[in-house]
């Protein structure tokens, strides 16, 4: 039971809601979900990103080692082919095996190619679904920047009017005793954030409860300024 204005604290009351509502609004601001969600599927790309990488670096490997056999191959071709038609080989029967040579190199050369083009059809699907996932992730990159800088703003927002309302707060307490509000801090933290409550007829706003007749009257003839307690939640209840 202490001496001050009510109106005072009930004002307080209301900034500390307000300032509670803009808190949650900055902890709920719909750029974070956003963020969330574009960072959700971000990770969700990397798996099938990481199998891409390493198909393709797969069929990379085999492709190199099928290029330098074939280079290797149409290398010794060739050479055998210069060598034979030389003129410096004279034997019929070297000569018959140089072409024999010629030949199965020739035959293995076109082989080598013809595995090159298939590694390359095996790549083209995965190229295809790597460019695919490649934008993906590009266009998720762009919008994330977007969306941290429309955070950034909405924050600034909300800061500022927090600042406002804790200035605004500041000025206010400075009216009421120190034991009241350490009173009304404490019913806050325990009840919802409301410490003070509002007699609107015969119920206290704080718990929609109604009070008992014989209450409503003693209240009724406190001297103004007189605090109370609402009986049924235990908030400071203030005649308005
Ligand atoms: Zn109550």
């Amino acid at each position: 039971v202490t001496e001050a204005d009510p109106a005072v604290l009930l004002a307080v009351q209301d900034l500390d809601t307000a300032i509670d509502q803009h808190r949650h609004r900055r902890a709920h601001l719909p750029e974070r979900a956003e963020l969330e969600a574009i960072d959700t599927e971000a990770v969700s790309l990397r798996p099938e990103v990481n199998e891409l990488t390493a198909a393709r670096a797969e069929i990379d490997r085999k492709h190199n080692l099928l290029e330098a056999e074939l280079t290797a191959t149409e290398e010794r071709a060739n050479s055998v082919s210069k060598r034979l038609y030389g003129g410096e080989v004279s034997a019929s029967r070297e000569l018959q095996a140089m072409v024999a040579d010629v030949e199965s190199l020739r035959a293995r050369a076109s082989s080598l190619e013809d595995q090159v083009l298939a590694l390359l059809e095996e790549r083209e699907p995965l190229d295809k679904r790597w460019t695919e996932l490649s934008h993906r992730a590009a266009a998720l990159s762009s919008r994330r920047r977007q969306v941290v800088e429309a955070l950034g703003v909405a924050e600034t927002v909300v800061d500022g009017e927090l600042a406002e309302l804790e200035r605004e707060r500041a000025e206010r307490v400075v009216g009421i005793p120190a034991s009241l509000l350490t009173t009304y801090d404490q019913l806050r933290a325990h009840l919802g954030g409301i410490g003070a409550a509002r007699l609107v007829g015969n119920h206290c706003d704080g718990c929609h409860l109604s009070l008992a007749a014989t209450e409503l009257d003693r209240i009724r003839h406190l001297p103004a300024g007189e605090f109370m307690s609402c009986e049924q939640c235990g908030r400071i209840l203030i005649r308005v």
